[in-house]
């Protein structure tokens, strides 16, 4: 077999070799530091609710039992810190399925407007207390079909409305709109008078535990993944999620959804 390599392919080879090599190994170096952050993220987010809880537990041991109204406002409280574990729990469960591509999408064919209004009636309440209004941005709307994962949408307009309410100014509208965009593609748009988003923070919102006001967020019961794991389902659909907001006057999020497959 004559040598057929001259030098200079060689020393090409040889390069090339090497810079695959500290690529990959540069990716490595990434995934392990993206893989720490997010251990980091993790611990942290959850230190927070079990000190709580401990915290109101010793506090019982030490003797606030013996009094029956403080016991049960202890108990309520150690009960809401592991209500937040258990959310923070399932939305990290989540965004796990989603980011290693482990979430199958089952498509049907649904009325969007349907499963709005089905949204509102959840969370009636929780606007309630905050004397906020949910509603359809046109009056007189129609029954509009979609084709997408029925419950993973209605987890995403939950999540974006609970935000409207979280973020909402009290006695705040929430006003949602469906819009026929193309023949293919309808936008669904949920705008609030809410607090809003100074524009430095908006490429960061969909990032991972990413919030605005920390502590605000917390005492809100956010996990820091909710727009996170809705970029993420919208992006599973091969959709686009767009997202305005101006400080002290209000945000809009929309996404776009394909029509009904007939
Ligand atoms: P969180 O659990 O903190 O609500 P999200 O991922 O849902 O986490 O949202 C990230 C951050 O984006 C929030 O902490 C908040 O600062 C900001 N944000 C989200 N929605 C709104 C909104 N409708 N109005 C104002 N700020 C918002």
């Amino acid at each position: 077999q004559p040598i057929t390599t001259d030098m200079e392919t060689l020393t090409r080879e040889v390069k090339k070799f090497a810079t695959d090599k500290k690529l990959e190994i540069e990716m490595l170096q990434v995934r392990e530091e993206y893989r720490r952050e997010f251990l980091g993220n993790v611990s942290h987010e959850l230190k927070t609710p079990l000190f709580t809880v401990q915290g109101y537990v010793s506090t019982l041991l030490d003797g606030a039992m013996d009094d029956k109204a403080i016991r049960k406002k202890y108990l309520k409280r150690a009960e809401k810190g592991v209500e937040r574990l258990i959310y923070i729990v399932e939305d990290l469960d989540m965004i796990t399925k989603l980011e290693v591509g482990d979430l199958n999408l089952e498509y049907s064919n649904f009325d969007i407007v349907e499963l709005i209004q089905n949204v509102f009636d959840l969370l009636e309440m929780k606007a309630d207390k905050k004397k906020i209004t949910l509603a359809f941005e046109n009056y007189h709307i129609q029954p509009n079909y979609v084709h997408a994962d029925k419950d993973r949408i209605q987890q995403i307009i939950e999540n974006l409305i609970v935000n409207s309410i979280k973020y909402g100014k009290s006695k705040g509208t929430t006003e949602v709109a469906v819009v026929n965009l193309t023949k293919e593609k309808v936008l669904i748009r949920i705008s609030d008078n809410g607090e809003g988003i100074e524009k430095q923070n908006i490429p960061r919102l969909f990032e991972r535990f990413y919030r605005v006001n920390k502590s605000g967020s917390r005492s809100e019961g956010g996990s820091g993944l909710g727009l996170a794991i809705v970029k993420h389902i919208i992006e599973a659909h091969k959709e686009k999620i767009y997202v305005e907001s101006e400080f002290g006057v209000g945000s809009e999020f929309s996404f776009t959804l394909e029509k009904e497959v007939v």
